[in-house]
């Protein structure tokens, strides 16, 4: 017999937003101890935003992972189930188990789909032979590898044209492999390419300046709005597409760090709650549903209009909590979200630019100088301070 349950909150996704989400509320409501449900299949949490230093062989993947059980906050239950269908008109959702979850507020954080199989001929070749990427714990350890045994040619780092998690990443493992390139005496033989299917370096034009000048220095050759569609591993060849002419590129690596396309998660695209882009519609600034009024989301999976990043969660989490505290005590939703996100843009060992902005990609910096300048106390603040604050601050809901 399938199981039937019923929560006062049910959260689809024990991930960054997940996690903040369930800790914060639990924090906040001592009367909702006992009926919060989380709903991962997962059995390890990553630390991603670690995996570029991994990719860069600064850190181990190791300390980048922590067992799920760890991470659920005293006082929520955890499934450990993928959830398959939401029946938003009846407050329920059924997972791949057969379980059937009865909600009065759902939480949907279940993060962004990796499509490594629309780029033809990856899964063959991903981890082996220079194709690396640092999008995922399985490879991650082949960045390092590609990188260390690079012996000069063509060093080819690509980004799609899709909304990505972090979209400076596919960026700052590059300028990492030009350092240590350079290290390793085999700059001088090789050519660095960004292959990007967007139209610029970064979005917002006052880091996207000093990004520019990092590329000049560093003699990076650009190729914007061009799509990998597919790698011969035989060949060491990799084939772009024009996003908008469809001309065709062939580019030879001997190395080539892969960022696939992302996509809203295949069970939200089809479900309700969907919007026409298949991520989850919410108010971008009060992250409830635009139709379903007891369903809020936030994160990757969300259409919220910012960069999809670890540290816009931060912000948004305590926004999605103070409304789902509100929307129970029957009260109107006073907390707003203004698009704050940050990209911890790593330009070589020991240099960070801090990006940080908002909806309207106006600079909003923490600190009191230009964090466009390249810095090694910002690197220190990426690879030392944000993983504690991550573990101890905001996945435990205090921050
Ligand atoms: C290489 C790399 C570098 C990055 N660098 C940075 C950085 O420097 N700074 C920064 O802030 N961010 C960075 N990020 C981005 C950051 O890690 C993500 O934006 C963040 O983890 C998103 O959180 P989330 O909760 O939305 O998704 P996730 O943390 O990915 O969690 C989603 C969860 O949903 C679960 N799930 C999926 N499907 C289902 C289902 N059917 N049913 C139930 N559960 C499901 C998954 O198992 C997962 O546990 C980086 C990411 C990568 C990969």
């Amino acid at each position: 017999m399938p199981k039937k349950l019923h929560y006062t909150i049910a959260i689809v996704g024990a991930g960054s937003a997940g996690l903040s989400v369930a800790a914060r509320l639990l924090r906040e409501s001592k009367a909702l101890h006992g009926s919060v449900v989380l709903l991962d299949p997962q059995t390890k949490h990553y630390y991603q935003p670690l995996w570029t230093l991994v990719g860069g062989g600064v850190v181990s993947k190791e300390t980048t992972e922590r067992s799920q059980q760890s991470l659920i906050p005293k006082g929520a239950d955890w499934i450990q189930e993928a959830v398959e269908e939401f029946n938003p008109e009846v407050n329920r959702f059924v997972t791949k188990a057969g379980t059937v979850i009865q909600y009065e507020i759902l939480v949907v954080a279940a993060g962004i789909q990796v499509d490594w199989e629309r780029i033809k001929g990856l899964k063959e070749c991903i981890g082996r032979d220079g194709v690396c990427s640092n999008y995922d714990y399985r490879y991650v350890d082949s960045t390092w590898k590609s990188i260390r045994q690079f012996r000069g040619g063509n060093a080819i780092f690509t980004q799609p044209n899709t909304p990505i998690k972090c979209g400076g990443a596919p960026q700052k493992i590059m300028y990492l492999a030009d350092d240590a390139f350079r290290q390793a005496g085999v700059r001088s033989k090789s050519n660095i390419i960004f292959a990007s299917g967007n139209a610029s370096i970064f979005a917002v034009p006052k880091y996207a300046a000093a990004l520019n000048r990092v590329i000049e220095r560093k003699d990076i050759v650009t190729k914007y709005q061009l799509d990998l569609i597919s790698i011969d591993s035989v060949r060491k060849e990799a084939v772009f597409e024009h996003v908008v002419t469809k001309d065709r590129e062939t580019l030879r690596y001997d190395m080539i760090h892969v960022v696939p396309p992302m996509s809203s998660p295949d069970f939200i695209r089809n479900s309700p709650l969907a919007g026409a882009a298949g991520w989850t519609e919410v108010d971008k600034h009060t992250l409830q549903h635009l139709r379903f009024k007891n369903v809020f989301a936030l994160g990757d999976c969300s259409n919220l209009p910012t960069s999809k990043t670890g540290a816009a969660i931060r912000k948004q989490a305590p926004v999605a909590v103070q409304n789902i505290i509100s929307l129970l005590a029957g009260q109107p939703l006073a907390a707003r979200y203004d698009g704050y996100t940050s990209c911890p843009l790593v330009t070589g060992y020991n240099r960070l630019i801090l990006a940080e902005f908002d909806y309207d990609l106006t600079p909003q910096e923490t600190f009191p100088f230009d964090q466009s300048k390249e810095r090694y106390s910002m690197y220190m603040l990426k690879k030392n301070l944000l993983p504690k604050m991550y573990w101890h601050g905001m996945l435990k809901g205090r921050m």
